[in-house]
């Protein structure tokens, strides 16, 4: 197992593992521990206004800092999230730690703007999970309107799809908006753009990499901002890390972006130096950046 390896082995829990099944009783050990000694935490990206240089909110994303010198990613236990009980389980961390910082830099007296959590198909099997969130964010003493959650096309083909629309709506009543994540990446969401209460899309990173040289890719972002608009939704560009691809989408008039050009996602205290620092010099300075 995992343990027997040593601790200084970094164990990944990819899916090239999923037949083994003492792999997946040590994943769910190794998971268990890892919430019980707090090691399952939310980094944030933070999201940029690309026509003023503004913050208008962060993403979480979720980490397994398993020790000091060691953060995984969730491709490295995409096996976990994609287990009912154990993405569960990890949503429901997230949910509590990312509600909880949020209140505390809302105390703090900064403007964050929104702050979206993902949620994965393996989450939505279970139909309480829109009732789950609000609880946090209630628990928090935060309202729900400080929130996002990001959605993919996927969560359609999972088990229980039935359960996306209620619980859709249950977050979209409360004040919670949703965001479809990697859009173009999945099958066509036409359907469910026009029956879910969706007012975001994101544009998969893997078209905004070769934005600039790549017709094909240009001419799926360009559609993708255009569809946008003419549904009145907004649009976020993803994995935005040269300068060269923000002064692109800004032209072609994508409104929102976030990417390593701007910021690397970053543990809670990183964001409170980071707030700390925000005001219209940054934001001038950005715009600067891209103009
Ligand atoms: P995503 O929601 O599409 O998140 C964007 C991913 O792109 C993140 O990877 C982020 O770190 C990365 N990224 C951001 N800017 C750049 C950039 O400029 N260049 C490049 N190359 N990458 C960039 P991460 O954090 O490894 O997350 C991967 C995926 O895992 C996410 O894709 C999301 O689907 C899932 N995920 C992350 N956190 C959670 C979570 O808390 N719950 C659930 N259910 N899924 C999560
Ligand atoms: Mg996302
Ligand atoms: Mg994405
Ligand atoms: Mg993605």
């Amino acid at each position: 197992t995992a343990k027997q390896q040593g601790r200084n082995r970094c164990v990944v829990y990819a899916p090239a593992m999923r037949h083994a099944v003492s792999e997946r009783v040590a994943l769910s050990r190794d998971i268990g521990a890892a919430l019980a000694h707090d090691q399952i935490v939310p980094y944030y990206q933070p999201k940029i206004c690309l026509g003023t240089g503004r913050l208008i909110g962060f993403e979480a994303l979720v980490r397994w800092q398993r020790d000091a010198q060691t953060v995984l990613a969730p491709a490295a236990f995409s096996l976990a999230m994609e287990d009912a009980e154990l993405a569960f389980m990890i949503g429901e961390r997230m949910a509590r730690r990312v509600a909880a910082d949020v209140r505390g830099w809302l105390e703090a007296g900064h403007g964050i703007g929104r702050v979206a959590l993902n949620v994965s198909p393996a989450q939505f099997t279970h139909r309480e999970l829109g009732t789950a969130l609000l609880r946090h964010f209630h628990a928090a003493g935060v309202e729900a309107h400080h929130f996002d959650v990001e959605i993919t096309e996927t969560v359609f083909l999972g088990r229980n799809s039935d359960f996306v629309a209620p619980i859709l709506d249950e977050l979209y009543r409360a004040g919670v908006r949703i965001a479809l994540d990697d859009f173009g990446t999945g099958y066509a969401g036409f359907t469910h753009l026009k029956q879910l209460p969706i007012d975001t899309i994101k544009i998969d990173q893997s078209f905004v990499k070769d934005i600039e040289q790549d017709a094909f890719d240009t001419a799926i972002v360009c559609a993708v901002i255009e569809l946008g608009r003419n549904l009145g939704m907004r649009v976020v560009a993803e994995g935005v890390e040269t300068v060269g691809q923000a002064r692109f989408l800004k032209a072609r008039g994508c409104e929102f972006a976030q990417g390593y050009l701007f910021a690397r996602p970053m543990p809670a205290t990183g964001v409170s130096a980071f707030l700390r620092a925000e005001c219209s010099e940054t934001a001038a300075a950005r715009l600067a950046l891209i103009a």
